[in-house]
C-alpha cells in the first residue's frame, strides 16, 4: 500500500524543563512531586501544576502524574523516554493514516503560507472550503449541503440547533425533542453531552438538559431476553422507540441521533435489522435521523461511511477525527436537500443563518482534510479495511473468545472490543470498584500498547486504519501479554 511518509524522524520534542517562579501551583506540584517522585522541575511535575486534564481523575492525576507521549511513527507513539508503543486505538478513534504523514504536514504548511485564515461569514469562502465541500458532497450519497466545525461535539451541537430551526421553519414549534440513546456518545458540549447517554458526562454537570431524551441500548449481549433471537430483539428495541415517541407525543418528537456503532459507550454493534426497524418508526413521526460518523466515517467499518454498512439513509450526517485524519481539528455537518430547503427559507425570513465559528472551514484544516481524502482515495482505504479488517476480527475472537475473562469480542472492520466478565454464564461484569479494564490497559500499556478501557469493561480497538497485517499481529501479541499478565496478577 502506498502509504506515505511513515519514515522515522529523530527530532527530540521533549518539554525543557523552565525555572519561572509558577507560583502556588508549583508549590502544590513540588508537595505531590516529593511523595511520587515526579523529578522536581520535569515536564511530569510541570503538567502537574498548571495542566487540568480532560477525561481525567484530577486528584489521582497529580500523584500519578501524566504519560508524556513525544513523537508518532506509523502506528506508532515514543514516549518521552523514548519507549515504543503500538496505538490500538488510533490516539482517540481518530488517527486514522497514523503518526506520521509528511503530505498532511505539507499541507497545513503551504495553506499556511497562500492563506493562513479567512473565514465563511456573509458569504465570504475560500478555495479549500469550496473544494472540500464539493469532495464530502461526491462522497456521502443523498447529501446536499456542508457546514464547517471543529470538533464533534460543535457538530452534534449543529445538528441540534439545525433541527430546531428546521422545525420552526416548517411551522412546527413544538417539535423539539430530541432522542439519544443510552451508551451512545456525542460530545461533551451542552447539547451534545445531553446526547451523550453516558452517567459521567452528565453527573455533576446537572446534564441531560430538558428535551433530550434516551431510548435503550441495541446490545444483544446484554439486553437479549433470555431465548430472544437477534432479530426479536431489534423488533423490541425498534418497539420500545416507538412507545416513547407515542409517550412524549410525536408532534413534540424532532429527531433522533445515533452512531451507526456506538464507540465510546462500548464498541456495541447493533442487532441484525436494526436500522431498519428504527428507521421505520422513525418515517412514521416524521422524525429527522441524524448519523454521528465521527468515528465511523471514512472506512472505519469497511464501507466509506457506517450508514452504508448498516442501510441507514440519514437527514444528517456529522463527522469529525478521520476527516483531517486527526491533523487538524475540523468536523462536519452535511444536510440532504431536505433540511437545507428549510434552513434557506427560515434564514431568508430571518436575514441570515445565525449560527457559525469563527473558525467554521478554517482553510488550513480544510486543506489538510483534503489531502487526508485524497490519500483515502489513492490507497483505496476502504478496500484496506476489507481486507485487514475481517482478519483483526477473526484474531480478535481467536485469541480472546475463549479466555475465561472474556465475556464478548465483537466488532465489524477496523472497530472491535472485548469485555471482561467475571461470571461468563450470567454475562455479569466485574465490580466496578475492581477497576479490570483499567488494570488491563496498564498491563497492556506495560507490554508496549497503549489500549483504551471503555464502559462496561470494554477494551476498544480501533487502530490507525493504515496499520498491515504484520503490524495487527504484533498489537494482539501485547494485548494478549498484558491478558495474560492481569489473570496472572488475578490469580
Ligand atoms: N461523536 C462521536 C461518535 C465520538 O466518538 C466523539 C468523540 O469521541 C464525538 C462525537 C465528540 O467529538 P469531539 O471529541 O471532537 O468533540
Amino acid at each position: 500500500m502506498g502509504v506515505i511518509g511513515a519514515a522515522p524522524r529523530s527530532h527530540n520534542t521533549e518539554v525543557a524543563p523552565r525555572s519561572h517562579n509558577t507560583g502556588d501551583a508549583t508549590v502544590l506540584g513540588r508537595r505531590l512531586i516529593g511523595m511520587n517522585q515526579i523529578r522536581p522541575n520535569s515536564a511530569a511535575a510541570r503538567d502537574v501544576a498548571h495542566a487540568l486534564h480532560p477525561y481525567t481523575d484530577l486528584v489521582s492525576h497529580q500523584t500519578g502524574g501524566p504519560m508524556i507521549v513525544s513523537r508518532g511513527d506509523g502506528v506508532y507513539v515514543y514516549d518521552d523516554t523514548g519507549r515504543e508503543f503500538i496505538e490500538s486505538v488510533a490516539g482517540l478513534w481518530c488517527a486514522n493514516l497514523g503518526f506520521s504523514n509528511e503530505r498532511l504536514a505539507r499541507a497545513a504548511y503551504d495553506q499556511m503560507m497562500a492563506l493562513p485564515f479567512y473565514h465563511a461569514f456573509t458569504g465570504k469562502s475560500h478555495g479549500p472550503l469550496i473544494e472540500l465541500s464539493e469532495m464530502l458532497i461526491e462522497r456521502a450519497p443523498g447529501m446536499s449541503k456542508v457546514f464547517f466545525a471543529n470538533s464533534g461535539s460543535e457538530a452534534n451541537d449543529t445538528a441540534v440547533k439545525m433541527v430546531w430551526y428546521y422545525n420552526n421553519a416548517l411551522g412546527r414549534p413544538l417539535k423539539k425533542k430530541i432522542i439519544g440513546r443510552l451508551k451512545g456518545y456525542h460530545g461533551v458540549t451542552v447539547a451534545s453531552a445531553s446526547l451523550t447517554g453516558l452517567p459521567n458526562n452528565h453527573r455533576s454537570f446537572d446534564l441531560p438538559l430538558p428535551g433530550f431524551i434516551h431510548t435503550m441500548t441495541p446490545h444483544y449481549y446484554h439486553g437479549a431476553l433470555p431465548d430472544e433471537t437477534e432479530d426479536a430483539f431489534a423488533t423490541r428495541c425498534a418497539d420500545e422507540l416507538d412507545r416513547l415517541i407515542v409517550a412524549e407525543g410525536p408532534e413534540t418528537v424532532a429527531a433522533m441521533f445515533a452512531e451507526p456503532i456506538m464507540g465510546a459507550g462500548g464498541v456495541i454493534v447493533p442487532p441484525r435489522g436494526y436500522f431498519e426497524k428504527i428507521q421505520a418508526v422513525l418515517h412514521r413521526h416524521d422524525v429527522l435521523l441524524v448519523v454521528d460518523e465521527v468515528i465511523c466515517g471514512f472506512g472505519r467499518t469497511g464501507a466509506y461511511w457506517g450508514s452504508q454498512t448498516f442501510g441507514i439513509v440519514p437527514d444528517i450526517i456529522t463527522c469529525a477525527k478521520g476527516l483531517s485524519a486527526a491533523f487538524m481539528p475540523i468536523s462536519a455537518v452535511l444536510v440532504n436537500e431536505r433540511v437545507f430547503q428549510a434552513l434557506a427559507a427560515q434564514s431568508h425570513e430571518i436575514g441570515t443563518f445565525g449560527h457559525g465559528y469563527t473558525y467554521s472551514g478554517h482553510p488550513v484544516p480544510a486543506a489538510v482534510a483534503i489531502e487526508a481524502l485524497r490519500i483515502y482515495d489513492e490507497i483505496d482505504i476502504v478496500e484496506h479495511v476489507r481486507t485487514v479488517g475481517p482478519v483483526m476480527q477473526s484474531e480478535l475472537r481467536r485469541r480472546f473468545a475463549g479466555h475465561a475473562l472474556v465475556g464478548e469480542v465483537r466488532g465489524i472492520g477496523m472497530i472491535g472490543a472485548i469485555e471482561l466478565v467475571e461470571d461468563q454464564d450470567g454475562r455479569r461484569n466485574f465490580p466496578p470498584a475492581a477497576k479490570m479494564v483499567q488494570r488491563l490497559v496498564k498491563h497492556c500499556e506495560a507490554a508496549g500498547v497503549i489500549a483504551r478501557a471503555l464502559p462496561g469493561d470494554s477494551l476498544a480497538f480501533s487502530p490507525p486504519l493504515i496499520m498491515t497485517e504484520a503490524e495487527m499481529m504484533t498489537m494482539l501479541d501485547r494485548v494478549e501479554e498484558g491478558l495474560a499478565a492481569l489473570t496472572a496478577e488475578l490469580a
